[in-house]
C-alpha cells in the first residue's frame, strides 16, 4: 500500500491558539478551567483536556460564580458575554480572529440597516455566535433551495456572510443563486471561508484522483472535516471520516491501494500518526508527503494569557 499524506492538513492557526490557550490556562490557574462548548470539535482533544481538568459546559449556568471560563474557537454571541459578566466569571476569549472578522462584518451591515443572509449550518456553534450579533437582521441560508424561499422587505439593502468552514463549492453555488435573485446583494470582498478550510479542501481536490480511498481524521461534529470527506468521496472511491485507527477495519482496504490521508482543522497530528502506523502494520504501507501549499499563519494568545506564556 502507498499512503499519500496531504499537506496542509490538521490544526489551523485558530485551533492552535485555542488549544494552547486552554493548556496555559490549566497550567497557570490550575483545574478546573471551565470551557463554554467544546474547545474545538474533536473528541480526542476534548477527552485529553477533560483528563487534565477542563470542564466543558453547554450552559454558563453550569459554571460556578466567579470561576474562569474559556470561550472556544467558534466564538460566542454577545448575550453569552453579558451573562458571563453578570455571573462574575473571568472570561478568556479564544475565539478565532477569522470568526471575529465575520462577527464584525455582521455588526457593520446590521448597523447600516442591511438584512444579512448568513450561509451556514443550523445549530453550529459558530453560526449561533454570529447570529447572536444581530438576530433581528440575520437570516440563515443553508441550501440553494432556501434562496428561492427568501422573502425580504427591501431588496436594495441585502448582504451575505458565510460560516468559515463551508465547502467552497457549495458556498459558491449558494452565493451565485443569491446574486441571481438579488442583483444588488453585497458581500465581503472575499468570502469568509477561512484560509485553512480552503487550503485543506484544495489539497483533497488535487490529490484525491490518485487515490483508491481517502481517510480524513476528524470528528463527526467537525464541519470542515465533514466537508473534506464529502469532497473526497466518489462512486468508486470510499472516504472515511474517523477519530482514529480504532474506527477502521482491515476489510475496508486492499493491499495494493493508494490511500490519501488528511485531517480536518481540529484533528491533532497524533491521530494522523496513529492511523499511518495502523496502515503500516496491516498493509506494509509506505508514506509519501504530498505538499500542495505551505501555511505560515499564527494568531496571538488571548490577552489575559500572554503574561503566563512569557
Ligand atoms: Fe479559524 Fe478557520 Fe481554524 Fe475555524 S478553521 S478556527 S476559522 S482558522
Amino acid at each position: 500500500m502507498k499512503i499519500h499524506l496531504a499537506a496542509p492538513r490538521g490544526f489551523c492557526a485558530g485551533v492552535n491558539m485555542a488549544v494552547e490557550s486552554l493548556e496555559i490556562a490549566l497550567e497557570a490557574m490550575g483545574p478546573p478551567v471551565y470551557v463554554y462548548h467544546e474547545i474545538v470539535h474533536n473528541q480526542y482533544v476534548v477527552r485529553t483536556f477533560r483528563s487534565k481538568g477542563a470542564v466543558f459546559v453547554n450552559e454558563l449556568i453550569d459554571v460556578p460564580e466567579g470561576a474562569t471560563v474559556l470561550f472556544s474557537a467558534h466564538g460566542v454571541a454577545p448575550a453569552t458575554r453579558e451573562l458571563a459578566k453578570q455571573r462574575k466569571l473571568t472570561a478568556i476569549d479564544a475565539t478565532c480572529p477569522l470568526v471575529t472578522k465575520v462577527h464584525l462584518e455582521a455588526i457593520r451591515y446590521a448597523k447600516q440597516g442591511y438584512t444579512i443572509f448568513l450561509i451556514g449550518h443550523d445549530g453550529h456553534d459558530e453560526v449561533i455566535g454570529t447570529m447572536g450579533e444581530a438576530p433581528e437582521a440575520i437570516i440563515l441560508v443553508e441550501t440553494e433551495e432556501d434562496v428561492d424561499k427568501l422573502d425580504v422587505a427591501d431588496e436594495a439593502k441585502l448582504a451575505y456572510l458565510t460560516q468559515t468552514t463551508l465547502s467552497v463549492d457549495d458556498a459558491t453555488r449558494i452565493i451565485n443563486r443569491l446574486k441571481a435573485r438579488f442583483p444588488e446583494l453585497k458581500g465581503p470582498p472575499k468570502d469568509d471561508i477561512c484560509y485553512a478550510t480552503q487550503n485543506r479542501q484544495e489539497a483533497v481536490r488535487l490529490l484525491s484522483d490518485a487515490a483508491d480511498a481517502v481517510i480524513v481524521l476528524g470528528s463527526q461534529n467537525s464541519s470542515n472535516s465533514q466537508r473534506l470527506r464529502e469532497l473526497a468521496e466518489s462512486p468508486d472511491r470510499p472516504a472515511f471520516l474517523i477519530d482514529g485507527p480504532e474506527d477502521l477495519s482491515v476489510d475496508q482496504f486492499q493491499a495494493d491501494w493508494t490511500v490519501l490521508v488528511t485531517a480536518g482543522a481540529s484533528a491533532p497530528e497524533s491521530v494522523v500518526n496513529a492511523t499511518i502506523q495502523w496502515l503500516e502494520e496491516h498493509f506494509d504501507a509506505t508514506v509519501e508527503l504530498k505538499t500542495v501549499r505551505e501555511e505560515k499563519v499564527s494568531f496571538p494568545l488571548p490577552k489575559p494569557l500572554r503574561q503566563y506564556a512569557k
